[in-house]
């Protein structure tokens, strides 16, 4: 039978716990000054080495040493050849009883478990319970463990062990003491690999049962980068390659095995879509097409890397020296090779962007989990991504041909001033979203907010007949925020530190915080998405400008008005609107 390396390099004593400094150093001192609880709550990740540490607390509960050192009683350093040792390394000692919870529900299972735990140890010192995935006991297992818990039997000690620890009862909880078990960083498990070849290379070849194991440290690096911070699926993977692999093992065969995309790939995409190489990018798509690529594990990894980019450019400045460098690159769950890949993809995206693709792509893994073609999804959201103008302008012209279509639209020209608004009842805080409206959903320009079909969305509509006033605008900011932030959070962060700072003729002035958020919010399609949350939240369409801190003698008012023109005739965008709607392509405005 082929050895299981997992199995093999278990880890055996306290000083081989890897990663999980404080929960060897505290059950260490607990055995030493003999101050061990009754019951333990091991809490963490699958394969982060919940069940091997309660399996060496039982060791050290139980060892009785060798002839030449004999050991009296409970040792931090088991000796790992006794016969308790050797047992219960094994799995096969009479008082270390493992029990998965997931699979012992059954009443008869809580009456066998109440009635084990009556019993005194067989032949070693302790009982030990290990009790895992333990919140999937029932509820009158649960029950019987409390009343266990409430009045512990003399030398028993159980170990709760829990991917879920707030399903367990507070109560039991409460009569533990609990250990968080953490996720291992990429370098501990990389380096735990390597020690692992290492150690199997130094077995003579007959005992090993294959050639020496040839795997480049960059393979090792990428396999721990994938195991999800699990010691288990890292050994398992390692394990897999060495027996399938022909040759030394590469980064290459580490990602083939796991089928994840190539980093190379993701870089690629990345530097397509930051430079708006729309073609480039479909054909990227065509690309993974021929190499037969499951989509979905793409989109998965680069979001993945996204994530990482995220993350750098939101911890980048508190890691000016070599060391927090390091600790950032733990915190992102990089190594040190791919990290300084990184950092400059990092530096040269716009943080709103990397918000937006990593948004965009969100969505589109959440339609192609709802069945629709997942080649088509990831097509159009790198669509959306290199042609955020069409993204938006679409949205918002849409919202507004709806309007027009329940027969409640402004009368042309209107626009200019502020109107008093026939109003769709929003059903959702996003109106890009929301359901195309019938004639029925419309609210005639009578009504009043009590008459309409309640609305779901947090913010109120006002009614429409109170004088629209800048008070009435800066009072309502935060709501006015709180809608744009439903359809656009990128513009949401541009306008957390702007104001709405003067309001004639049915032109809000907005002003920016800086020249960047300025020329960010001049961007095509963000003046009507603002205009739509001022009309959700109050009845009313103003035509947002926005303009420099310094106020609008900083910029010729000619470039001002060119930019009110570009962004913000309604009448006229909507009029070319109606005229092509039925054409093939909705106008650009770029
Ligand atoms: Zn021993």
């Amino acid at each position: 039978m082929k050895r299981s390396l997992y199995r093999e390099y278990r880890p055996q004593t306290f000083a081989e716990l890897v990663g999980q400094d404080h929960v060897a150093r505290t059950l260490r001192n607990a055995v030493e000054t003999d101050a061990v609880a009754h019951a333990y709550v091991f809490a963490g990740p699958r394969g982060t080495g919940k069940t091997s540490t309660a399996r060496i607390l039982a060791k050290a509960l139980n060892c009785v040493g060798t002839a030449d050192a004999p050991v009296e009683g409970p040792t931090a350093t088991p000796c790992g050849v006794c016969r308790h040792c050797v047992a219960i390394a094994a799995g096969v000692s009479l008082d270390v009883i493992e029990m998965d919870a997931a699979s012992n529900r059954s009443i008869d299972d809580v009456r066998d478990l109440r009635d084990k735990i009556a019993f005194a140890p067989v032949d070693g010192r302790f009982k030990v319970y290990i009790i895992d995935e333990v919140h999937m006991l029932t509820r009158e297992a649960f029950n019987a463990l409390l009343k266990t818990l409430e009045e512990p039997p003399a030398n028993v000690v159980f170990v709760l062990a829990t991917t879920e620890p707030h399903k367990i009862p507070e109560t039991i909880i409460s009569r533990c003491q609990r250990f968080d078990f953490r996720r291992p960083q990429v370098r501990d498990i990389a380096r735990l690999l390597a020690t692992i070849v290492e150690r199997e290379n130094a077995r003579p070849g007959d005992e090993r049962g294959g050639p020496r194991i040839e795997i480049q440290e960059a393979a090792l690096a990428e396999i721990a980068r994938h195991s999800q911070g699990g010691f288990r699926d890292a050994i398992g993977i390692l394990d897999k390659l060495i027996t399938y692999s022909e040759g030394a093992i590469k980064p290459v065969d580490v990602l083939e095995a796991l089928g994840v995309t190539d980093a190379d790939l993701l870089f690629e995409i990345t530097d397509v879509v930051t430079e708006r190489r729309t073609a480039e990018a479909l054909q990227f798509v065509q690309r993974l097409a021929n190499e037969g690529t499951d989509y979905s594990q793409f989109i998965r990894d680069l979001l993945r890397h996204l994530r990482q980019l995220f993350l750098l450019q939101h911890l980048e400045e508190s890691a000016r020296d070599e060391a927090s460098l390091r600790a950032l690159g733990q915190t992102v769950e990089l190594d040190d090779q791919l990290l300084n890949r990184l950092l400059p993809q990092a530096n040269n995206l716009p943080p709103r962007e990397v918000i937006h693709f990593i948004e965009t792509l969100g969505e589109a893994q959440r339609e192609i989990r709802d069945g629709l073609d997942a080649r088509l999804q990831l097509e159009l959201a790198l669509v959306k991504v290199t042609r955020p103008q069409l993204d938006h302008s679409a949205a918002a012209l849409e919202e507004r041909l709806r309007r027009l279509e329940a027969g409640a639209a402004a009368p042309a020209g209107a626009a200019a001033k502020p109107i008093r608004a026939a109003r769709v009842v929003e059903t959702e805080a996003t109106p890009a979203l929301a359901p195309v409206a019938t004639p029925d959903d419309a609210v005639s320009p009578g009504a009043t907010a009590a008459e309409a079909p309640a609305a779901t969305a947090p913010p109120a509509v006002e009614p429409p007949e109170a004088e629209l006033t800048l008070e009435r605008v800066k009072r309502a900011w935060e709501l006015i925020l709180q809608r744009v932030q439903a359809s656009s959070v990128s513009l949401y962060a541009m306008l957390r530190d702007a104001r709405p700072s003067g309001l004639e003729d049915g032109r809000l002035t907005v002003t920016m915080p800086s020249d960047f958020a300025l020329t960010r919010a001049r961007d095509a399609g963000n003046a009507e998405l603002l205009a739509g949350a001022i009309e959700a939240a109050l009845g009313q369409l103003l035509l947002p400008e926005f303009v420099p801190a310094t106020g609008l003698a900083a910029e010729p008012a000619g470039a001002d008005q060119a930019a009110a023109a570009h962004n913000m005739d309604f009448t006229a965008l909507i009029k070319q609107a109606k005229g092509t709607f039925d054409a093939e392509e909705m106008p650009d405005d770029s």
